[in-house]
């Protein structure tokens, strides 16, 4: 099963190029799902006994399958949170699949995670964590998320013999990412909310642990704040919830899965003000640091914790802990054991783009959603339901009901033409249907944004 023809590599690289190319342009459609059965029935018994032959399966892929899938990079992808890898950084996600470096042990993956590492040191300043604040690189925000839990969780635990037979409890805002609600579930922990989608403050933090019982407040060990809500790019009062945390003794996680690569941004910087006083962070590189899937990151200010967290032990890991062997292991801080170097692809692409040209890639996602809102602000059928935020714009059209935007969704997707997909925001005890771009890729234009707005007249 070695043996490879020359053709097929050739047939990747065709791939490649087709894939890089496509990035900045809309000339090529935005490409949408069909159904199992349209697709089985274009394709035809692919996994058989003797296979059908590389050539073959490549062709399929080529003609049938690729093209079934929304490229995340189209200018006009603007639906949840689209992503930008940069052309370096896919170039170099084949070669670190080709490598299949395993990245859980620096005695097999050294090259590989030293790598990784001096990316991370770069993420890790971004955030202005005190010297000795370290991460790993994750499959995504939710496995971050999930490290940073379990590793709150059994800290406390460690203060104190008598939580182990309590059930965690944690705080966040119903602003907080899907991901927090079900990571907590994993951990069989409890979810209480501070009721706003909008900033929560450390005054509305206060008030929502004060109203605890004292057996409810003995179960709760962690805050998570969100660095950038995913719905609309809202930053919570860091420094406040930083500083109630410190003094009500909780562990203090900020989730910036999405707004992470604004730290970066020396324009919206401040806002994220206090996340230098977490315990830990999730970022995620695929979403707003141009990195192809998949690749999340948690950081934490005390990676020991993480470690006596996450550490697996094993008759045949022990060779890994040796003296001899020892170097940074990411296994050690997060959930997975056998990884891949999924932080060498960003790596690469920061070495060679070098770390301003992001910077720039993300001031420009932030400028566009500034922009948006003033088309908005200009167009007498379209009014903001809120200030644009980081590179989230929320937007109502007058006099559509929520059927309405679906089924204009729907039918751009249909034509090819553009994704941008309806959300909800809380108001009042109601929550309206609304419009939403999300802003990754720096190469959306101002055009784009108008053609998708008066597409809505
Ligand atoms: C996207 C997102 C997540 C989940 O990240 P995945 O990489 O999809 O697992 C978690 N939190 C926030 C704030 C996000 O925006």
């Amino acid at each position: 099963m070695h043996k490879i023809d020359i053709e097929l590599i050739e047939m990747t690289m065709d791939v490649m190029k087709y894939t890089i190319d496509r990035i900045t342009s809309t000339k090529h459609k935005i490409g949408k799902p069909q159904t199992a059965v349209d697709l089985k029935a274009l394709v035809g018994e692919t996994v058989t006994a003797s296979g059908v032959g590389g050539e073959y399966a490549f062709n399929l892929w080529k003609k049938h399958l690729m093209n079934a899938n929304v490229p995340i990079d189209h200018p006009r992808n603007l639906a949840f949170v689209p992503a930008s890898p940069t052309r370096a950084a896919i170039m170099f996600d084949l070669v670190t699949s080709a490598s299949s470096i395993h990245g859980a042990y620096w005695m097999e993956g050294a090259g590989g995670i030293f790598c990784e590492n001096e990316a991370m040191k770069w993420i890790v300043s971004l955030t202005g964590l005190p010297k000795g604040a370290f991460g790993v690189f994750t499959s995504g925000g939710t496995a971050a998320n999930l490290s940073a839990i379990v590793t709150a969780r059994e800290y406390w635990r460690s203060l104190d013999a008598e939580n182990n037979s309590r059930k965690g409890l944690i705080i966040t805002s119903i602003g907080a990412h899907s991901s927090v609600k079900s990571m907590a579930k994993v951990v069989d922990a409890d979810v209480l909310f501070v009721d706003t989608e909008d900033v929560m403050y450390g005054d509305a933090l206060q008030a929502k642990i004060d109203s605890l019982m004292p057996e409810e407040r003995k179960r709760l060990f962690a805050v998570v704040a969100t660095g950038g809500t995913t719905n609309a790019g809202i930053i919570d009062d860091l420094s406040g919830i930083g500083t109630i945390c410190e003094k009500e003794q909780l562990w203090f996680h900020v989730d910036a899965a999405y707004g992470g690569g604004a730290l970066a941004a020396d324009s919206v910087r401040h806002l994220f003000n206090g996340i230098e006083t977490a315990d830990s962070i999730t970022i995620d590189p695929h979403k707003w640091m141009f990195a192809p899937y998949d690749c999340g990151a948690v950081i934490y200010k005390t990676p020991e914790l993480a470690k006596k967290a996450h550490s697996q032990e094993g008759s045949y890991l022990d060779i890994f802990k040796d003296e001899g062997a020892h170097g940074f292991n990411p296994t050690d801080y997060q959930i997975q054991l056998t990884r891949r170097v999924r932080g060498l692809p960003l790596w690469f692409s920061l070495a060679m783009h070098g770390t301003d040209k992001y910077k720039e890639a993300v001031e420009r996602g932030l400028e566009l959603a500034q922009i948006a809102g003033k088309l908005i602000e200009e167009r007498p059928f379209v009014e903001l339901v809120r200030a644009p935020s980081l590179s989230c714009v929320i937007y109502r059209r007058i006099g559509w009901k929520p059927e309405d935007y679906t089924h204009w969704t729907y039918e751009n997707h249909e034509k090819g033409f553009a994704l941008v997909t309806p959300t909800k925001w809380k108001k009042g005890d109601t929550f309206e249907t609304c419009s939403r771009f999300c802003f990754i890729n720096p190469d959306t234009t101002e055009e784009d944004i108008k053609m998708i707005l008066d597409s809505m007249e």
